[in-house]
């Protein structure tokens, strides 16, 4: 029983995973490895000259495997609620977790098929987002979302930014008070 899955392992679901896993939760992010950040090359992401998408993608999956997340590449098939939390299909077995962060990007296919509720995107060529509330919630209890798919303005920064609110605000949920993740300057 993992405490956090993470489906989608781009800016926002490694963001998500590293934040998730640094926090002592036991994480699993699973990806299909079609992220559309793969096609991009960055100047505007805050404290990076410049860097390749798959190098960013990259990067992030291999920072929330450092803090502990198992990173399962797979496609999620399906996702459904059980008395102790959530059931995951993959094409490569199925897990359970405790709460589920959606991170899909452009794909909405697999939250419909959960029975999440969908809204029109505003962002150009995104024509369908998750309905979440502030937090990332969506209209199921202890499944969420973040970045593209939750509708937020698609700059990799921002995912990558939504991701770690997300599962800020998952963390705190699950630990009954506010968490930060502060490391301090080493000398
Ligand atoms: C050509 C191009 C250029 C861009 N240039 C810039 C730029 O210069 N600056 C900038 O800030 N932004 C740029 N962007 C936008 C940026 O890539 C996105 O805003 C953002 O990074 C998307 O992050 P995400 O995590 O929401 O989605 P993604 O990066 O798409 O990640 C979603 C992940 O979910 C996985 N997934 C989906 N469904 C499933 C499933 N059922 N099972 C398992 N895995 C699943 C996918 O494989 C994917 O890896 C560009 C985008 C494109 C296409």
């Amino acid at each position: 029983m993992y405490d956090i899955a993470i489906i989608g392992a781009g800016p926002a679901g490694a963001s998500a995973a590293l934040f998730a896993a640094k926090a002592g939760k036991k994480t699993l992010v699973i990806d299909n490895d079609k992220s559309i950040t793969k096609r991009a090359w960055f100047e505007n992401y805050y404290g990076i000259l410049e860097m390749t998408g798959p190098d960013l993608v990259e990067i992030g999956k291999k920072q929330a495997v450092k803090f502990g997340a198992e990173l399962l590449t797979s496609t999620v098939q399906n996702v459904t609620k059980t008395e102790t939390g959530f059931h995951i299909e993959t094409e490569n077995g199925a897990f359970d977790a405790n709460q589920v962060i959606l991170a899909t990007g452009l794909g909405v296919d697999l939250a419909e098929k959960a029975g999440i509720r969908t809204k029109n995107g505003t962002e150009p060529r995104i024509k369908t987002v998750i309905d979440v509330d502030a937090d990332g919630k969506t209209n199921i209890d202890g499944i969420w979302a973040a970045g593209t798919v939750a509708g937020v303005s698609v700059h990799a920064i921002i995912t990558a930014g939504d991701g770690a609110k997300v599962a800020i605000n998952v963390i705190s949920q699950l630990n009954g008070e506010r968490y930060v993740d502060h490391d301090v300057l080493k000398s």
